[in-house]
Order: structure tokens, then C-alpha cells, then sequence
């Protein structure tokens, strides 16, 4: 038995279930096309925007919503301007900006470099390293990520972006969520939204793939044939709450199509009826960024790490003339 797509009659791709459809490659992707438009409609994440910074790592995710959202922005007369983010991690990094580079190019989207060592003079190599010789408090992906912010905000206020967006996607979102709840941080629920409004010199955020599944992802770029890095990153967990959490939520979806979308729809009800409390805003006496703190995170960590950087040049010279 064959299955048919249901629109057209030609070999099917996959099933959509809970909309109980079989779709052929093509219109597999226009479903996910409209999917994207539907939520960038649905929660105006163009609202007020002029200029876009869309930023790819290079993983499918990222790479899915460029493709996804290139037509549609012209459409809305939305300029895309790329970025990207060389973060240091040997081999993983080199095939990620490859892979966001390509998909810049392909979709005939201007776009920015950033190499974290050269900007900034640390790499996440050496915060990996750093985390367990120093027991800093952390893990490597939480710094990462705060990194990652940084350049995302720092780059959007440069170029003059309206906004920035991510491929955070409906699995992301929904175990981000899960985790802080485990953990008590209830104020980080606001993160669960399509998009957060920008205050002050953090500038509005905004997540298109926010109602489709690591699955539905992974098809769309399967569908058009996009190229992505499939490695993971070296430094991401074996096991974490947040990766049991994705697998049960899809044990989940699996029986009950629709699940985690419907799950993520009364969570923001929930949330819009909530007040949650953000802590005031300070700008870093470093960098004038915004920040919650005298010293914004990254300004610590940026001089943590080329202390420590400047400590082993010192420490190699010193071997070298002994020799
Ligand atoms: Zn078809
Ligand atoms: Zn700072």
C-alpha cells in the first residue's frame, strides 16, 4: 500500500495526523509555510517591524525558519538581515557557520559574521574548559546562551534591527517552560511567548517556529532539501530534565495528536492572565547594555575568561624560556 497525498494523489512525504492529512513533499512544505504565516499572523510578530535580524546557527531549526519566512517577509515588506555566530567549538562551529552561510546565501539574505574570539577575545572552548577547573556556577550551555543573547541584542542595535528572531520551536519552548517551573523560576514563563516585547535597549524578540514540533522541523527542511548541521553539540548533556521532558512530550503527541500544541496554547492563557514581575533594568557600566545587574553577565564573563586566557600565554612563555 502506497500512501497518497491527500491534495494531489502523488506519493506521500508523511501524515500530518492530528489534521489527518498525507502530504507529497511540496505540500507538506506549503503546510508548514502556512503554519509559519499563520503564526507571524496570530501573534503580529511583524507588528512594527521594519528590519529583521534572523539568527541561524546552522541547526535545522534555525535553518527551517529562514527558509520559511524569507517569501513571506517580502511579502510584508520586512527586510531580513542574517547573523550568525562563530562560538569557538572547534569542528561543530566550522560546519555551522558553513551551513548558515549557505542558507544566508541561498535565500539571498545579507548577513553578519560574529567570531567570538575576535570581537570579544574568548571562545566557549575555553568557558567549557573554565567551567569545571574553576567550578564556576553554571553549566557551559547556560553561558552560551547568554552569550549567544548578547551578540543577538548587541548586533539587532547596531544594524538598527526592530527585532531578532530564533528558531526556538514548540518542544524548545515547552520544556524551557517545564524546566524553570521545576526549578521555581516562575518569572521565566514570559519566555514561553511567541514574542517578547522590547524595553529600553533590548530589543524585541520574536519566535516564528513558536507552534511547530522538533519533528515537523525536521520534515520541513528534509522536505525542501535544505542543508543544516545534524551534529549535536559537544558540550550539550547526554542526559538533562530538559531532553526527558522533549522525549515524554513526544511519547505523548504520539498517542494523542495535538497535544503539545494545545498544551502550549493554554499555557499562554495562563500566562496572559498572570502578572509576572521582571526586575529592574540597569545599563552595564561596562557596555551600556541593559542589564539586571552593576555588571551585565557577559562583561564578567568576557573578563573572567581573557584573565585566564592572558594567565596560561604568561604561563607557556615562562616554559618556553626555561627551555
Ligand atoms: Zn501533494
Ligand atoms: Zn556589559
Amino acid at each position: 500500500l502506497v500512501l497518497r497525498c491527500s491534495l494531489c494523489g502523488s506519493r506521500a512525504f508523511t501524515r500530518v495526523r492530528y489534521s489527518r492529512l498525507s502530504l507529497c513533499r511540496r505540500h507538506y512544505a506549503e503546510f508548514f509555510e502556512r503554519r509559519v504565516k499563520n503564526t507571524v499572523e496570530r501573534y503580529r510578530l511583524f507588528k512594527n517591524v521594519k528590519r529583521l535580524l534572523v539568527c541561524v546557527s546552522g541547526g535545522k531549526d534555525s535553518v527551517a525558519m529562514l527558509y520559511a519566512l524569507k517569501p513571506y517577509a517580502e511579502k510584508c515588506n520586512v527586510e531580513l538581515l542574517g547573523l550568525t555566530i562563530d562560538l569557538g567549538i572547534g569542528d561543530y562551529s566550522k560546519r555551522s557557520v558553513e551551513a548558515a552561510v549557505e542558507a544566508f546565501k541561498n535565500n539571498d539574505v545579507e548577513y553578519l559574521l560574529v567570531d567570538l574570539s575576535a570581537e570579544y577575545g574568548f571562545d566557549l572552548d575555553t568557558v567549557a574548559e573554565n567551567v569545571e577547573k574553576l567550578r564556576m556556577p553554571k553549566g557551559v550551555c547556560s553561558y552560551c546562551g547568554s552569550v549567544k543573547r548578547y551578540i543577538f541584542n548587541k548586533a539587532a542595535l547596531d544594524s538598527e534591527c526592530d527585532a531578532v528572531a530564533t528558531g526556538h520551536n514548540l518542544d524548545d519552548l515547552l520544556s524551557f517552560t517545564l524546566t524553570s517551573m521545576a526549578s521555581g523560576q516562575v518569572d521565566l514563563l514570559i519566555k514561553l511567548q511567541p514574542k517578547n516585547r522590547g524595553v529600553d535597549r533590548l530589543v524585541t524578540r520574536i519566535r516564528p517556529l513558536a507552534t511547530l514540533t522538533n519533528r515537523e522541523t525536521l520534515l520541513y527542511v528534509m522536505s525542501i532539501g535544505a542543508s543544516y548541521v545534524d551534529l549535536e553539540c559537544p558540550y550539550t548533556p547526554e542526559r538533562s530534565m530538559q531532553k526527558t521532558i522533549v522525549e515524554k512530550l513526544s511519547e505523548i503527541e504520539h498517542r494523542y495528536p495535538g497535544f503539545k500544541l494545545a498544551l502550549y496554547k493554554s499555557l499562554l492563557r495562563v500566562l496572559r492572565k498572570t502578572e509576572v514581575k521582571t526586575g529592574p533594568l540597569v545599563h552595564c557600566e561596562k557596555c551600556g547594555m541593559p542589564s539586571s545587574t552593576r555588571i551585565c553577565s557577559f562583561c564578567r564573563l568576557k573578563s573572567l575568561m581573557t584573565e585566564r586566557i592572558g594567565e596560561k600565554t604568561t604561563e607557556t612563555r615562562v616554559t618556553a624560556r626555561r627551555v
